[in-house]
């Protein structure tokens, strides 16, 4: 494969931006090798600026779950540019896109729309903590919210819930404010609120798509919320990556579990940057202006972007989501089923259009578990199915993703691969 063109634009895109990237992941520094810079994008396939084609399983990390440049969306889009591309004053396509979501997740009555999925759950943490005056928050290990100060954290030494910043910059006396806990371990969060009784909220991934993809066990989720109610504590169900690709309903419909504050993004954009905060009217009502909770943003709710996100949203159905989960399935199982003809060890899991799989042994219920598989083996394999014209998440810790775009040949064809990738990797 000839990448004579991704080379020197890596090169040069180096010189003028820090690693030659906007966000650090797409630098392919866990999987080694040169990122490929993309020119366009079709249906299921993307193509780089030298010419190759590749299946896209990331679908730009999740937005696109019609498939890269989806006719509808575009339409809309180009319909909405037309009028103008911001206004900074209140759009109906704000409150069209707003009720579409809110069919969908029943249990909140308002939302309010950021630019970023960050952003969403940095307004939703401020929320949490003014509406019940505290300070406090309890994240998992291994989930990740966006890198916002208090979300940017990791477990400090020793036996310690307490986090440190993981990244400097970081304010620590920032940091000292979250608790961290064990995914799937309940015990955990009961430390956490041993250890302080200030506590406002507790967030989490209902379905993990950060530590690789690792969802939640049902029982360990209702527990949550039993310890949250018990403590008087909000839960907050980040599902930015998670929303309109597990389930159309969201992790409520998969778990039986009703979060008070829920983020959004990625699909809700259609592939326009796009995020949302949800919760119910008591809680939304603290939010500026009709509360004293501020948050603000120039371009939030911006007309083309909401355009996109409707275009995509009124599509999205639990129909739509079963047929992408029976790809996902014949995928996931087709790649375990080369990976025993092989000998090489693997854990797949698979919810909706989202799919994920680890090269290790055992299940995987948590970043420790995460861990421990063989991140060697990933690069190999990424580089592997690269070559052949499949375009993996590059780093062990991501997520897969089916679009409607992806055909039964399609899968049949990246099964083959697989075999033959498996075949030069395992050594055996
Ligand atoms: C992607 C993601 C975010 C951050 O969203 P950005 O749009 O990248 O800022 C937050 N939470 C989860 C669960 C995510 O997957």
């Amino acid at each position: 494969m000839i990448i004579n063109k991704s080379i020197n634009a890596f090169k040069e895109a180096k010189e003028v931006i820090p690693g030659g990237v906007d966000s650090p992941v797409r630098a392919f520094n866990s999987v080694g090798g040169v990122p490929r810079f993309i020119a366009r994008g079709d249906g299921a396939y993307i193509e780089d600026i030298d010419g190759n084609r590749y299946v896209d399983f990331i679908q730009s990390w999740g937005p696109l779950i019609f498939g890269q440049n989806d006719k509808e969306i575009k339409q809309d889009v180009i319909k909405s540019i037309d009028n103008g591309l911001s206004f900074g004053a209140p759009t109906e396509s704000e409150t069209l896109l707003a009720k579409e979501i809110l069919k969908h997740y029943r249990y909140i009555d308002k939302i309010r729309f950021v630019s970023s999925g960050t952003e969403a759950v940095m307004s939703a943490i401020r929320l949490a903590r003014g509406y019940k005056n505290r300070d406090d928050i309890v994240k998992f290990i291994g989930c990740y919210h966006g890198h916002s100060d208090s979300l940017l954290v990791e477990a400090g030494s020793g036996a310690a819930t307490f986090a440190t910043p993981s990244s400097p910059g970081v304010p620590a006396d920032l940091t000292k404010h979250t608790l961290l806990a064990r995914y799937n371990d309940i015990k955990s969060v009961e430390e956490c609120f041993k250890q302080s009784n200030n506590i406002a909220a507790v967030i989490i991934e209902p379905i993990a798509g950060n530590m690789g993809f690792i969802p939640a066990d049902k029982e360990f989720l209702q527990n949550l919320r039993k310890i949250c109610d018990k403590y008087d504590a909000l839960l907050i169900f980040d599902e930015v990556m998670s929303g309109f690709r597990a389930c159309s309903d969201g992790a409520f419909a998969i778990y039986d579990v009703k979060p008070d504050i829920v983020t959004l993004g990625k699909v809700i954009g259609g592939g326009m940057p796009v995020g949302a905060f949800g919760a119910n009217k008591d809680i939304m009502s603290k939010l500026s202006p009709d509360g004293p909770i501020y948050q603000a943003g120039t371009l939030s709710g911006n007309p083309v972007a909401m355009a996109a996100g409707l275009a995509s949203i009124r599509r999205v159905n639990q129909d739509l989501i079963k047929s992408l989960h029976v790809k996902a399935l014949k995928l996931t199982q087709g790649i375990k089923k080369m990976a025993d003809k092989h000998g090489v060890d693997i854990s797949v899991n698979t919810i909706g259009s989202m799919f994920g799989f680890f090269f290790y042994k055992n299940e995987v219920k948590n970043f420790d578990d995460a861990l421990k598989s063989d991140s060697d083996m990933f690069a190999k394999f990424h580089a592997g199915m690269l070559e052949e014209g499949y375009y993996f998440a590059c780093s062990q810790f991501e997520t897969g993703f089916i679009s409607t775009a992806v055909t039964d040949d399609i899968i049949d064809n990246t099964i083959k691969a697989v075999d033959k990738v498996f075949g030069h990797i395992s050594g055996k």
